[in-house]
């Protein structure tokens, strides 16, 4: 194999590390422990895996974590009672809720109802704007988009100059992380270019990529012909593309592939993430860490 694994799994064990004992620090130096609360409704099995794994990080890296498990009929005002309940509350820093809402909710005015100092998942428009403006503006960049960068950083591949592409254009991956890696700044300064379903020589542009970043969720859509060699792949893509008995637990799990045919591309790579134990844990991981700057920015240090 020729190409560096960039591992999601040691990456994020770091970082957790780096929060625990900053954690630490501020409960000793200034008496505050971070409050970072759930908000759950219904019983969505996924949406339940979630917020357990949310949980058990933020119990991990000390974290004073309130998991709000609301009935799936809850109306629309209620929520948004309850957002109102954390926004005024001093112990809480950030106020995640976990999507999707029943059908009576309207998403978009729960998501916006949220304190924007308080958003930890930075879906919030206030910072959206903030990270399209980019240095000292940026509050909570989103997380998916944070970890890829945070990725590409800890494997020292240099950003500045570098050709990135990416393919996809959501608002929570695409969209954002084209976004950040063109500030003029550290981690970033690229040259990016953005493709989505309406461009035409999908497969020219990828060539070109010493960075190239695919959040399309299509299986095996990059092919390695499309890898420039020596370039750093990050495959966001997650697909269900069929099932398995665990050995671990006898029970049935997902068999999941990204978008990019892995086990050829590794050989053209310089860099490549894998799929599970690539993007996916930094996710999680970077929550973790705008909560963190949440409390900083409120007691005023870096
Ligand atoms: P999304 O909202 O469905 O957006 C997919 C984007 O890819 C769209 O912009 C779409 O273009 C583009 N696209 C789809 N098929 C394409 C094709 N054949 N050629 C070119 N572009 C194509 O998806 P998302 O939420 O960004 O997620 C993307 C993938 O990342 C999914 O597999 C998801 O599960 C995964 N994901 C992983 C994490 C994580 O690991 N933590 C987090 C988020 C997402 P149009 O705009 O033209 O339709």
């Amino acid at each position: 194999m020729a190409a560096k694994l960039i591992k999601g799994t040691e990456i994020r064990e770091k970082i957790l590390e780096e929060i625990e004992a900053e954690v630490a620090e501020i409960k000793e130096k200034h008496g505050v422990v971070p409050g970072l609360v759930t908000i759950l409704v219904g019983e969505n099995p996924a949406s339940i895996s979630y917020v357990t794994l949310k949980i058990k990080t933020a119990h991990r890296v000390g974290f004073h974590e309130i998991q709000d498990t609301q009935s799936e009929d809850l109306s629309e005002e209620a929520l948004l009672a309850l957002i109102d309940k954390y926004n005024k509350d001093d112990a809480i820093h950030g106020i995640l809720v976990q999507l999707p809402l029943p059908k009576q909710i309207n998403e978009k005015k729960v998501l916006n109802a949220i304190d924007p100092d308080k958003d930890v998942d930075g879906f919030h428009p206030v910072n959206v704007g903030r990270l399209m403006i980019g240095g000292d503006e940026v509050k909570f960049p989103p997380c998916t988009p944070a970890g890829i960068q945070e990725m590409i950083v800890r494997a020292g591949v240099e950003t500045k100059g570098a050709e990135v592409v990416v393919v996809g254009r959501s608002n929570i991956v695409g969209k954002p992380i084209a976004n950040m890696m063109l500030q003029k700044g550290v981690g970033a300064n690229s040259t990016v270019t953005v493709v989505h379903t309406g461009t035409k020589e999908l497969a020219g542009h990828c060539q070109r990529a010493d960075i190239l970043i695919v959040a399309a969720g299509v299986p095996g859509l990059v092919k390695p012909e499309w890898i420039k060699p020596g370039a750093c792949v990050i495959d966001v893509g997650v697909n269900r593309i069929g099932e398995k008995i665990s050995e671990k637990t006898g029970k049935k799990i997902a068999i999941l592939s990204g978008d990019v045919d892995f086990d050829a591309a590794k050989e053209i790579a310089g860099y490549i993430t894998p799929v599970p134990g690539g993007v996916g844990p930094m996710t999680i991981t970077m929550l973790m860490k705008n909560t963190l700057k949440s409390v900083k920015f409120r007691l005023g240090i870096n």
